[in-house]
């Protein structure tokens, strides 16, 4: 591969169907990826070169630093440094490189822009740099760039999503020893969407806050493996059932919905058609996720939309169904 050569990767965000707050304590977690996706464009450089430049449309100007340089900076461009820092601790040397960032997945959404960053440069060094990493030893070195570089209090399931997840299927993750399994969506009968509620969560870190209530977690786990046996029983009812407890229970046992996001949950749920609908992502803002009728899922969406900006003061967006990257 010419040391000039152009280098093209991607990775997808994800929304969370169900088992919130679980993957930092070793549960079962279940995400799928969404159309939206961040794609990055690499230019190696020579070996001799460590200069390293970062531009990320979105965000302000262009960032340099120098492999083996890497220090916190309290900024965007932490999630890179974080990643030549991390490959350097694991024996992957690399050298400079000029990187270009395009994302669609909304920042501080609770759909997982930083893993999306992350796994896709991780890819793009990887093919750069003819480096020896699985999928799943870049979800790792992920999540270490967000725990060890960024600091913040993450589990597993974001990296894992964007390394692994696919549209057609949930994945069926343990956080405890990462065994997957992928379950087939019944996308026939059932149309996902994703909405924004226009309410970003805090920045990094914001999950560090919220103290462990075993209630929650415990309960969330058995629901994950319940909604994994009611999706491939084809029992939609069930899914939205559970959907409808696990959204209750971050509301009042977990504690990390927020008035404006139960009123979303709320709209959507009362929608004919709707299955089911919860708070998804870490809490404090963000999206919701819901399952509809197939054929449905946009025009429901765009009244769930309209309906929430009519009761409250923000704009929501619907990312899924019909929004691509
Ligand atoms: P999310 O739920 O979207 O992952 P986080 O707070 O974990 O929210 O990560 C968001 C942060 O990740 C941003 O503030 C920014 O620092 C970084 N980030 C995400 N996407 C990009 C991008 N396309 N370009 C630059 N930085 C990004
Ligand atoms: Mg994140």
């Amino acid at each position: 591969m010419g040391q000039r050569e152009l280098i093209r990767a991607s990775a997808h965000g994800r929304v969370n169907l169900i088992g919130e707050h679980t993957d930092y304590n070793g549960g079962f977690v279940l995400p799928t990826s969404i159309p939206q996706s961040t794609r990055v464009e690499i230019r190696p450089k020579t070996k001799s070169d460590l200069q390293v430049s970062i531009e990320s449309s979105g965000f302000q100007k262009v960032i340099r630093y120098e492999i083996g340089s890497e220090k916190k900076n309290d900024d965007w461009a932490d999630y890179v440094r974080g990643i030549t820092w991390i490959l350097a601790r694991e024996g992957h040397q690399v050298p400079g490189f000029d990187v270009r960032i395009n994302s669609t997945v909304p920042v501080g959404s609770g759909l997982s822009s930083s893993a999306a960053l992350e796994v896709a440069l991780l890819r793009g060094l990887r093919d750069a740099f003819s480096l020896p990493l699985t999928e799943v030893q870049i979800a790792q070195l992920g999540q270490r760039v967000e725990n060890d570089f960024v600091g913040a209090r993450v589990g597993i399931m974001d990296q894992m999503a964007a390394s692994l997840a696919d549209p057609k299927h949930a994945l069926f993750l343990d956080t405890r020893d990462l065994s997957y399994q992928k379950v087939p969506l019944p996308l026939d009968r059932a149309d996902l969407i994703v909405i924004n509620s226009g309410i970003s969560h805090k920045n990094v870190g914001s999950n560090s806050g919220a103290d462990y209530n075993t209630r929650h977690v415990i309960l969330e786990n058995a629901r994950v493996l319940s909604t994994v046996q009611a999706l491939e029983a084809g029992d939609l009812a069930a899914v939205g059932r559970l959907f409808g407890e696990s959204h209750r229970s971050m509301r009042d046992d977990y504690e990390v919905s927020i008035p404006e996001i139960d009123v979303l949950v709320e709209i959507a749920a009362a929608q004919s058609g709707v299955f089911g609908a919860r708070l998804t992502g870490g809490g404090f803002g963000g999206s919701i996720v819901a399952l509809a009728r197939a054929g449905e899922g946009r025009r429901i969406a765009d009244q769930i939309a309209k309906l929430y900006s009519e009761q409250i003061n923000e704009k929501a967006t619907v990312l899924v169904p019909g929004a691509g990257p």
